[in-house]
């Protein structure tokens, strides 16, 4: 391998590298995909849902093939403060029809699939080997080092995921801060099929997608997620690394601390804990991305930040994969023209503004920074189910209407009326 040179190294079998391999070989492109895990997915997890638009631009009508879970047909955001809670729900049939809306899956199987598309359409696929370093040759990156073997290609795709060590050893971005990280924790927990459609009242094998606010992070920025499976549940936190560490608390005694929640506590009653993973969400936004390419390299996925988290969507996969796809455009043009300068790569925005992604994170670039109002974490949903468990209390009480016990709700708490209107109108523009 040390004397073989690619046109595109990839380096992360993840989505977004995948995609890349996958489109790069069924042009006849050599391509190399280095994997560090024994198997693709096998370092991976996430949440648990993917928006299906993205992959079955790359792949049309991929769900007839692809390992997935439960097609997603119903949305709960909730609102948490202690024993109080409040919760909309949006069922969707219609995100049924094709192409269908989003799918619950497991990283395992559904990036060890997508690795072998890409190896069926000819890339190579190496597994359990991890990248040490770029090489770079009067300032142009030229390959890669793993362990005592250096490879050579045009181009190197960093697709290493949020901590991307190509990223910063290209030069591209300096070391990530801990307030522009989050952590996940997550505990798959078994239940039977029919168990899960009973009790989260999905008919057959449809699935839903619970996202949480409020006290499950302890006052922190983040918050909780449960995913349906076709026989077992996604269950888990994302809190933010900085918080975590001045409030010393450890992210898996606070999943704990969730499961015990009498919102959670019945919905995994029974159920048995088969995995637990944790893993590095990137959270600074579009205001905070690395160089997204250089001489000779194109950053993808999540070691170029292409994450969004609005409380009320988590996306990341769908980013992955569009911006692997726009990477794999770009080294075409490029090859083309025989340029993989950094000038030859310049088009790489342009193809990531054509299929989205960079308006996405462009109209998202304020929303970090909305998500660093601490009160979001527990004033707020401290007022909210207040109000709501006083609008439901029938105790003889004298009667008020509901601005009355709203105005009272707000002015008992800590918030001041100039922070909700400064907070609904950042709130409304950067969610
Ligand atoms: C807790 C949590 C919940 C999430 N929930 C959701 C969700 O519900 N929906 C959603 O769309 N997104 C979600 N995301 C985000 C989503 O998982 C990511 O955006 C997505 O996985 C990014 O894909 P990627 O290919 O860029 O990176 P990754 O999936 O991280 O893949 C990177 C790959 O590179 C490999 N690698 C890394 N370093 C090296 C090296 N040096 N050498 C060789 N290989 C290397 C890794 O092993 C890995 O396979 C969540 C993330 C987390 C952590």
């Amino acid at each position: 391998m040390a004397e073989e040179k690619f046109t595109a190294i990839i380096v992360g079998a993840g989505p977004a590298g995948s995609t890349a391999a996958y489109l790069l070989a069924q042009e006849g492109l050599d391509v190399l995909l280095i994997e560090r895990g024994e198997t693709p997915g096998s370092k991976n997890m996430f949440g648990g849902r993917m928006y299906s638009y993205a992959l079955n631009q790359v792949i049309p009508g991929f769900w007839e093939e692809a390992p997935l879970q439960r097609p997603v047909v119903k949305e709960t955001v909730s609102f948490m403060s202690g024993k109080r809670s409040v919760s909309m729900t949006c069922q969707d049939q219609n995100w049924l029809q094709t192409p269908v809306h989003s799918f619950t899956l497991l990283r395992a199987e559904f990036d060890a699939w997508l690795a072998n598309k890409a190896e069926e359409a000819g890339a190579m696929l190496a597994c359990g080997i991890r990248v040490d370093d770029v090489l770079i040759e009067s300032g142009r990156v030229t390959g890669v080092r793993a362990g005592e073997d250096e490879i050579h290609a045009d181009v190197v795709i960093a697709a290493d995921g949020a901590n991307s060590l190509l990223t910063e050893r290209a030069g591209l971005r300096k070391a990530l801060l801990p307030g522009q990280v989050a952590t996940g924790a997550k505990q798959l927990i078994e239940l039977s099929a029919d168990t899960i459609s009973q009790r989260f009242q999905l008919e057959d094998k449809q699935g839903a997608a619970y996202l949480y606010v409020g006290s499950c992070s302890s006052g922190m920025q983040g918050g909780g997620f449960l995913y349906t499976n076709l026989d077992s549940i996604s269950l888990g936190l994302v809190v933010n690394v900085a918080d975590l560490q001045r409030n010393q608390y450890k992210i898996n005694e606070l999943l704990e601390d969730f499961k015990s929640q009498p919102q959670i506590a019945p919905l995994i009653a029974g159920g048995q804990v088969a995995e637990y993973s944790a893993h590095l969400v990137p959270e600074a936004g579009f205001n905070m991305r690395p160089e997204l390419f250089g001489d000779g390299i194109l950053v993808v996925g999540d070691a170029a930040g292409f994450v969004i988290n609005l409380g009320y969507q988590v996306r990341g996969m769908d980013l992955a994969i569009a911006s692997g796809a726009a990477a794999a455009r770009t080294v075409m043009q490029a090859r083309a023209g025989n340029d993989f300068s950094e000038q030859g790569l310049s088009q790489y925005p342009d193809f990531l503004k054509q299929n989205g992604v960079w308006d996405t994170m462009e109209a998202y670039r304020h929303t970090p920074l909305f998500l660093d109002t601490r009160r979001l974490y527990e004033a707020y949903p401290q007022v909210v189910t207040d109000l709501a468990a006083d609008a439901f209390t029938v105790d003889g009480s004298p009667p008020e209407h509901l601005l009355g016990k709203m105005m009272r709700g707000v002015k008992s708490s800590s918030i001041k009326w100039s922070q909700l209107a400064g907070d609904a109108w950042k709130g409304g523009r950067s969610l």
